[in-house]
């Protein structure tokens, strides 16, 4: 017995399944057309979402920047550490999110 990922939701199954016992995508009754579909609707769903993340991080960045500058703190108070902290988090989730997007066109 092998496992494979779920064409639907990418959870480890049996080869040997009929249906996935995670979101009971039927694979007995789904030829290779319908799982490539499913796959390629996967994968535009995942870069839709990775675009949108990029996106909230691409905002962090500008607000923890923009706070820093012009958010009247002073450096060393609380809330320029945190604006600071702001701009590191959502500049290296928004790099994360580039490379995640990256990977996976690669993977086509
Ligand atoms: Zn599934």
């Amino acid at each position: 017995m092998a496992l494979i990922d779920c064409p639907s939701c990418n959870k480890k199954i049996s080869d040997k399944a009929q249906s996935c016992q995670h979101c009971g995508f039927a694979l007995g009754e789904a030829d290779a057309e319908d799982i490539a579909r499913k796959l390629s609707l996967n994968k535009y769903l995942k870069n839709q979402r990775i675009q949108t993340q990029s996106m909230v991080a691409m905002l962090l960045f500008v607000a923890g920047f923009g706070f820093m500058y012009w958010g009247g703190a002073t450096p060393g108070d609380l809330q320029h550490n945190l604006a600071i902290g702001l701009a590191i988090v959502g500049f290296v989730w928004y790099i994360v999110n580039r490379v995640r997007l990256i990977l996976l066109k690669r993977s086509d």
